[in-house]
């Protein structure tokens, strides 16, 4: 099974991935914890990425697509229950994917769709706190690590991203408006699109998304 999640910045996708990774043993395709890594590394690519990441822009689509190719390449695509987490962000992208799939024999089974007011995004991700090393993800007030900057899970520090400043928060919104939300458009001609309202706890969240993932299953 393949699904791809897409919501703004700040929704909980990466939070999602996580609890969905846990239950149905999803391999996660994150496209921006792929290009941090990079980062991390100091290899070409992270240098090259650096500079969109911190001012919020999408690399151009042919680069992303080539490194998400590349990673679908070394976990199967045909085998795996696949997450697809932010990516693909353009139609570009989404028309990409599908070529790849098709000529690997699969498809995109759901594309779940989650949904947040301005207002609730900005003060989710101005308090945002991310995992240096397995990505999890925290909030300064709604849900805090136990240690104070430290992951509950891998006990590495925690970090705030450099996208998660007021200017490039502001930058990523109208990018995601602009950009990714008309996408919705392709893949409701195809009949995936689920729509969940993002706004309730990560765990009630979860709970909408298990229910339509279990009558697949
Ligand atoms: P994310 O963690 O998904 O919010 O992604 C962080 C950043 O990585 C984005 O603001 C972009 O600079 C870059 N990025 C991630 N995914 C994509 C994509 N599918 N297309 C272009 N740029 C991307």
């Amino acid at each position: 099974m393949k699904i791809i999640l897409i919501g703004p910045p700040g929704v909980g996708k990466g939070t999602q991935s996580q609890l969905l990774q846990k239950r149905y043993g999803f391999k996660c395709l994150s496209s921006g914890d792929i290009l941090r890594q990079e980062v991390v590394s100091n290899s070409e690519l992270g240098r090259y990425a650096k500079t969109f990441l911190d001012s919020g822009e999408l690399l151009p689509d042919e680069v992303i697509v080539n490194i998400i190719m590349d990673h679908l390449y070394k976990i199967k695509t045909n085998q795996n229950f696949i997450l697809f987490d932010g990516f693909p962000r353009t139609k570009s992208q989404a028309q990409k994917l599908d070529i790849k799939l098709e000529e690997e024999k699969t498809k995109i089974d759901y594309v779940i769709i989650f949904e947040a007011s301005s207002s609730v995004i900005l003060s989710r991700l101005e308090g945002r706190l991310s995992c240096s090393s397995c990505g999890a993800v925290y909030h300064i007030k709604n849900h805090p690590p136990i240690q104070v900057n430290v992951c509950n899970h891998c006990q590495s520090p925690l970090f705030v991203r450099t996208d998660d400043q007021r200017a490039a928060i502001n930058k990523r919104i109208k990018l995601y408006d602009s950009i990714t939300y008309p996408l919705i458009e392709y893949y409701v001609d195809f009949g995936k699109v689920h729509k969940i309202n993002a706004e309730f706890s990560a765990q009630d969240v979860f709970k909408s998304v298990c229910q339509i993932l279990d009558t697949a299953l």
